[in-house]
This record gives C-alpha cells, sequence and structure tokens, in this order.
C-alpha cells in the first residue's frame, strides 16, 4: 500500500498521547502543531507503571534507556488484604524471564517525551484553551478560548484527556460516566529496607472502601496511592490528614515510614477518573486518541501505555493507508479490539477495589488469589497486566528477548 501523503495535521493537547503521536508524525515528515491550554505544559499527580507495550513506544521513540535509567524496574503486582491474605500476585517473568514493567514518575516521563517534542520539527501553541473544532470541506480548524482559529488541518488529533471537553462537543453521543471513586496520591523518599517487596507494585486492601498502592518511580522515589469517593476529592473538600494517616497506618503499619512523609494535605494531588465510550474514533478529519477516547479506572495500569500504542498506531496507519479515510479505519480497526477489551476488564474489575458493595470485596478475597495461582487463568491475568491482550481470548507474546514488538 501507499503511504498517505504530507498532512497538515494539529494536535489538542501537550500529554503522553499528544506529545508521542505529534512526535511520530512529525518524524514520519508530516506538518504538525500542538496546542495545550496551559502556559507552561506540565505533568500532574505522581508516578505511573509502564508496561511492555509502552515501554516499546518509547524504545520507537529512542527513549527507552533514559526512561529505565530514571524509572524503577517492576517485577510484578503484589497485592494483599488487611489480614495479609493474598489477592492478587503476578510476575511478568511468567511471560518471559527478561520481561518487567517501569514504575516511573510523570515528571520524568513528561520531560522525556517533552524534549524529544522539542527535538522534533512539531510547532508547540502553549496557552491555547481550544474550545472547538470547525469542519468544512473535509478540513479542520481549531478555535482557541481566545477566538483565535489555527488552520485548516487535514487531520487534527484530539488527545485532551479524560475529561476532554472538546469530545463533549464534538461527540455528542460519547458517554463519560465518573466513577464514583477516585484517589489522592503523592510521591515520597523511598524507604526500600522497610518494604518487603521493593520491586512490585504493591496493594494493600480492607473491604471495597479503603485501598494504598504503593510503586516505586524511580530516584529513590515511591508513589502512594490512596482510594477516595468523588465527594471527597472535590476541590473544596478538605483532606482531613490526621484520620488519613490513622487509617493507613492500621491497614499497613508497615509502611509507616513512607506514610509519615505526607505532611501536608496539599501534598496530595488528587485524581477522578471516567469510563469513556466513543460511537467511533473518528469524525471525518477529527480523530481522538488517549484518554480522551477510551479513559477508564487506573485499576490495570493501562491508560498511558495505550495512549503511546494509539499514537504509534496512527503513525503506521498513515504510513500504510492510501488515504486519509482508509488510513484512519486501519488504525479503527487496529485499536479497536485491545482498547476494547481494557475498558471492560478495567471497569468489571474496578467495584472489586473501589466500590461500597461489601460482597465484592469478600468475593475479590476469596477467589481472586485463587485465580492467580490457576494454571488457566494465571497466564491471561499477567498478559492483561502486561498490557498484551487484544481481547478475552487473544493476546499478543513477547519476543525473544522479553519485549514487545510493536509491529507484530
Ligand atoms: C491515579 C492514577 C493512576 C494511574 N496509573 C497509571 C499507570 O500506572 N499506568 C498507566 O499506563 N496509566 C495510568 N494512569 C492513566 C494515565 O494517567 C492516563 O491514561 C494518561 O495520562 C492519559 O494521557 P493523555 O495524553 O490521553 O491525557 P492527559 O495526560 O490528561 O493529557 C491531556 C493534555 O491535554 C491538555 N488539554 C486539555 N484540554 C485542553 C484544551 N481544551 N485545549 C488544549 N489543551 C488541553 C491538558 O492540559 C493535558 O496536557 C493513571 C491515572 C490515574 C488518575
Amino acid at each position: 500500500m501507499s503511504s498517505v501523503e504530507t498532512l497538515e495535521v494539529g494536535v489538542v493537547g501537550c500529554g503522553v498521547a499528544g506529545q508521542a503521536a505529534a512526535t511520530l508524525l512529525a518524524d514520519a515528515g508530516h506538518r504538525v502543531t500542538v496546542f495545550e491550554r496551559f502556559t507552561e505544559p506540565r505533568p500532574s499527580g505522581a508516578g505511573l507503571l509502564l508496561q511492555p507495550t509502552g515501554l516499546a513506544v518509547l524504545r520507537r521513540l529512542g527513549l527507552d534507556e533514559q526512561a529505565e535509567r530514571l524509572g524503577a524496574r517492576i517485577d510484578g503486582l503484589l497485592g494483599l488484604n488487611h489480614l495479609k491474605h493474598t489477592v492478587l500476585d503476578l510476575a511478568y517473568g511468567d511471560l518471559h524471564p527478561a520481561a518487567y514493567g517501569l514504575g516511573i514518575h510523570r515528571g520524568a516521563l513528561f520531560g522525556l517525551l517533552h524534549d524529544r517534542l522539542k527535538q522534533s520539527k512539531a510547532r508547540l501553541i502553549t496557552d491555547a484553551d481550544v474550545v472547538d473544532i470547525v469542519r468544512d470541506s473535509g478540513r479542520a480548524t481549531v478555535v482557541d478560548k481566545a477566538g483565535d482559529r489555527h488552520g485548516p488541518f487535514d487531520l487534527v488529533v484530539v488527545a485532551d484527556g479524560a475529561h476532554s471537553r472538546l469530545r463533549d462537543r464534538l461527540m455528542p453521543r460519547a458517554r463519560a460516566p465518573l466513577y464514583p471513586w477516585g484517589c489522592i496520591w503523592a510521591t515520597v523518599a523511598d524507604y526500600r529496607d522497610i518494604i518487603t517487596a521493593p520491586a512490585m507494585l504493591q496493594q494493600r486492601v480492607r473491604g471495597t472502601t479503603t485501598m494504598m498502592g504503593l510503586l516505586p518511580v524511580g530516584q529513590n522515589k515511591v508513589t502512594l496511592f490512596w482510594s477516595l469517593p468523588v465527594e471527597e476529592l472535590e476541590a473544596g473538600h478538605l483532606i482531613d490528614l490526621e484520620t488519613w494517616r490513622f487509617e493507613a497506618l492500621d491497614l499497613w503499619p508497615e509502611a509507616a515510614a513512607l506514610i509519615e512523609q505526607v505532611a501536608n494535605a496539599d501534598d496530595f494531588a488528587r485524581a477522578t477518573y471516567r469510563h469513556v465510550a466513543l460511537p467511533r474514533w473518528n469524525d471525518g478529519p477529527v480523530l481522538f486518541i488517549g484518554d480522551a477516547a477510551h479513559g477508564t479506572s487506573p485499576q490495570l495500569g493501562q491508560g498511558a501505555n495505550l495512549g503511546l500504542l494509539d499514537a504509534h498506531a496512527l503513525s503506521r496507519a498513515l504510513a500504510a493507508g492510501d488515504d486519509l479515510a482508509a488510513a484512519l479505519a486501519l488504525f479503527a480497526r487496529r485499536r479497536g479490539p485491545p482498547v476494547r477489551f481494557y475498558r471492560q476488564a478495567s471497569h468489571l474489575l474496578t467495584p472489586f477495589f473501589q466500590s461500597r458493595q461489601p460482597l465484592l470485596g469478600l468475593a475479590r478475597d476469596a477467589l481472586l488469589g485463587v485465580a492467580c495461582r490457576a494454571p488457566g487463568l494465571r497466564p491471561m491475568m499477567t498478559s492483561t497486566l502486561a498490557g498484551l491482550r487484544r481481547g478475552w481470548l487473544s493476546a499478543d507474546t513477547l519476543d525473544t528477548e522479553g519485549r514487545y514488538l510493536l509491529d507484530s
């Protein structure tokens, strides 16, 4: 197949998905302009877990070695309940002895992607809060809050995140309900010797209303997550630090040296999530990617990885499609099945960890640990963690070096 000719591309949003897409498209020779609402683009929140899939896209961008220097190698996931019974115990090593995930601070990942974007030929326009995209004769013009119009573009890639306002405006049939639970998260100094499994993403749960996570993110830091209902995450709602500390120490006394580092309620960032479903990926020349297209709860730790894969798949589809419409159809065919699986699986799993349904907590404690050991289920659960699923019945495998092959 021939490739789509050089396009004028607008990208809305300078997050993980937007930066990766803009860089890969600019590298492929397209003329790219990125619009970001903030004057100084910045990450928000603490750390995240990159899977072998996301790491493969970083490798394609030439950023994997730097990311590995900045982040922390993660060998698996270990979840215990308050009685220290195992709820989750998965290891990347089951897939391949050399396989791993990478815990990394958002600031570090953002810095790498941002420097790489600046090295590309993409143009970045900051302080541009995009309020509309106007379509005319198959092209699209970006309109910002100041009333300035940019374009027209052959393609506008909307990567403005889970709470996308452009999605509400341009895809009225999209659904994006807010999850009833979110979390607070902070990064603290790492005391590895007090954590029993230092190279794991660890969770501790009590029922479905109390959950804490610890993710090593490199540079001697650990990100701490704590689950809260959305009412307690509203901007005006004060976090009661004393109550939090009491509950956290009660749940996970061994983590006291980490918990006690949070001195101020303001040390916590707040996060809410949406369960996003679009009727289709694009409307003519306007394409949604990343959380704007398929945000979900972070229970499976896939969102950033899916956004990176979207970016890579888009650049590949444009290189393979005869024209833009064919390329976008190819993109949708390739990304549809894995994204659908991860949305469904995250949605299914979330109430077992964050809800007001105690019976689900009991079922989780009774069954999930057993499922992790069951020969028929463990491989599926591990490939889900590693980002390899294409659907409920199929998954990609890793190559002979334990890496994810992007073009498989
Ligand atoms: C608590 C928590 C833990 C998580 N853990 C993990 C994990 O372990 N692994 C993982 O892979 N994922 C994780 N995720 C998910 C991950 O953070 C997201 O999937 C990822 O950040 C989405 O990237 P994005 O580029 O689509 O959107 P975002 O990162 O939200 O970026 C959107 C960008 O668009 C800009 N923008 C928004 N509106 C406009 C506008 N109108 N005009 C111009 N610019 C605009 C924003 O300022 C921002 O820069 C987690 C999420 C949460 C909340």
